[in-house]
């Protein structure tokens, strides 16, 4: 069974197109990826639906069908090619170029890899850097990118974990989150955060900063703009991270993982403000 969720962030990314001129390329872009993913997701689901669901213990990255994961790249690198922005869309067509190996490797690099250290290496906006290592961080984007409908069908296949706290990344496979999300509970809201890679959502204490655990309440605060009300940045002044939160209580129809994409001034203005951000986003921001 393909869940709603994919038509829905289809449904917000052509909806915010719309409303934010200047998210609308980005839009358009993650649009046509998560067309994709869509129907690379009811194919994982046609292919595994029959197995029985995974233990809560087993992690995630445990798991990796190349089998059925490698056919898939092709036609994803062709789609890169036509709609990413320049630098991914040439590092698309590299990689397609390399062959099964190199795109085996690439695969498993990310998947069993400090991949999104690599993502996170960025020497500019819009733009995936070069890591460490002197590989291409673009890789590890497309790999990341490609392997997100896979590591969500296993996050939404596997019997629920009882987690103890509140840990920073994510429970089930270990990335960073990249967007946090506030829902109203009681009089207030609660926050929890939503995985960069497989997308599951886990609760987390609303001051307390997700990349140094930093909890003194002077030194965390948020930020926000009256033209995008219901997206705030969470900002930590010990170590001058940033994520942004989608606020469900100020509108219901927010799509995190889309709004995150859309709101690029709320980036901009961290970035100046001397803030680096904790997650980039697939667009490289
Ligand atoms: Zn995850
Ligand atoms: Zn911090």
């Amino acid at each position: 069974m393909i869940p709603a969720k994919w038509d829905r962030r289809i449904r917000r990314a052509n909806e915010l197109a719309s409303t934010y001129a200047f998210a609308v390329q980005g839009l358009n872009f993650y649009s046509r990826v998560a067309t994709f993913q869509k129907s690379f997701y009811a194919e994982i689901d046609k292919a595994l639906g029959a197995s029985p669901k995974s233990s809560a213990e087993r992690p995630v990255r445990d798991e990796l069908d190349l089998f059925l994961l490698l056919p898939n790249l092709s036609p994803f690198l062709s789609l890169i090619q036509q709609a990413a922005p320049p630098q991914l869309a040439q590092a698309a067509s590299a990689l397609a170029q390399k062959g099964s190996a190199a795109w085996q490797r690439t695969i498993e690099n990310f998947w069993h890899g400090d991949a999104e250290l690599d993502l996170n290496a960025q020497p500019a906006d819009g733009q995936f850097g070069v890591d460490p290592a002197g590989e291409n961080a673009s890789d590890s984007a497309l790999a990341w990118i490609f392997l997100q409908p896979y590591a969500e069908y296993l996050a939404d296949h596997r019997e629920p974990l009882q987690i103890d706290g509140t840990p920073s990344t994510c429970p089930l496979c270990g990335a960073k989150p990249v967007a946090g999300v506030l829902r109203s509970e009681g009089d207030g809201a609660r926050k929890s955060l939503v995985c960069m890679l497989c997308a599951h959502e886990w609760n987390f204490r609303r001051v307390v900063c997700p990349s140094c655990g930093e909890e003194r309440e002077p030194q965390m605060a948020f930020y926000s703009a009256p033209e995008i009300a219901h997206v705030r940045v969470d900002v930590c002044d010990t170590c001058h991270t940033y994520l942004k939160s989608i606020d469900l209580t100020k509108t219901g129809l927010a799509v995190p993982v889309v709004d995150e994409l859309a709101t690029i001034p709320l980036d901009l203005w961290a970035r100046e403000h001397g803030y680096h951000k904790l997650q980039i986003n697939i667009l490289g921001v």
